[in-house]
């Protein structure tokens, strides 16, 4: 497995397995990685010749108090991850090889980044945008793997693609759970036990309005007010939204008639949490 911690190295891997007539397979990511992280992986092992990880965590997605700075990191870990996962390749570049001093251009799709996590996240999507911009530019990818589990990042990124006319296919990979249905996510390693139990009322939430979907239910107002009291009959949590969105525009759908996203952001103690489930 290949280690490139500058632009240049990782440049040279991806242009020796273009000449070797190899596709590559692209699966950006913030490092700390769990399962979630080794299916997008298995999905490029899969279906390129080149399976290629980053690991960064992107100081321009986060806002001025969030959680930059105590954002799990563990880069031991993760490239035993990625050896064991068969991963060919992994991008560790430095903020100052990604921002060097006087990089001034950003990234931006306004119409589905200002809504649901956006409005509570300011800025965090153009940061999320410019990134993966950059480093499809730079891994020169075929195919670049993301979790459904952050359903409006995807939404953003195929919609960054199609505008931009970058080559590339975005394949979107289904959210890998806990056996209790918990998604998972590097941030749940800030749970205390107490929490983690509490966060189970995302997903009981989410699966609670697939079933009154599938029994007839397609009012969203009622699916919404059924998933917000789950959430809040399991204690101390504070909502951010509960939203059912259209996938593709993210926007608002007042009934479940064609497919539709049930998205939820809360906040478990310190910790906020999202996740989604299509219904209908
Ligand atoms: P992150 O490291 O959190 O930026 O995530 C990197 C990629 O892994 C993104 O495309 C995420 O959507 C994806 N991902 C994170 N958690 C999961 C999960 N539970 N299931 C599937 N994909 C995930």
């Amino acid at each position: 497995m290949e280690l490139c911690r500058t632009v240049d190295e990782m440049r040279g891997v991806s242009a020796a397995a273009r000449r070797a007539g190899r596709e590559i397979g692209f699966v950006p990511t913030m490092g700390a990685l769990h399962a979630g992280h080794a299916s997008l992986i298995d999905a490029a092992r899969r279906d390129d010749g080149l399976a290629v990880v980053s690991i960064f965590v992107n100081p321009t997605q986060f806002g001025p108090n969030e959680d930059y700075a105590r954002y799990p990191r563990d880069e031991a870990g993760d490239l035993a991850l990625c050896r064991a996962g068969g991963v060919d390749a992994v991008f560790l570049p430095t903020v100052e090889a990604m921002y060097p001093p006087g990089a001034a251009t950003r990234v931006s799709v306004p119409s589905l980044a200002g809504r649901l996590c956006g409005v509570f996240r300011p800025g965090h999507f153009d940061g999320v945008a410019t990134v993966v911009a950059k480093l499809l530019h730079i891994v020169t990818p075929d195919r670049a793997y993301f979790g459904e589990k952050d359903a409006q990042q995807l939404a953003i990124i195929r919609r960054m693609a199609r505008d931009l006319d970058l080559p590339v296919r975005i394949v979107g990979c289904p959210i890998i759970r806990e056996p209790d249905g918990l998604a998972l996510s590097s941030r749940n390693a800030y749970l205390s036990p107490a929490e983690r139990e509490q966060a189970r009322c995302i997903s009981a939430a989410l699966r609670t309005a697939r079933s009154s979907v599938s029994a007839g239910e397609r009012e969203s107002s009622r699916l919404i007010a059924e998933m917000t009291r789950v959430i809040t009959d399991a204690g101390a949590c504070r909502i951010d939204y509960v939203s059912i969105v259209d996938p593709d525009s993210l926007e608002d759908m007042p009934r479940v008639e064609s497919r539709a996203l049930a998205a939820i952001a809360v906040h478990i103690g310190r910790t906020r949490l999202i996740d989604n489930m299509t219904l209908g």
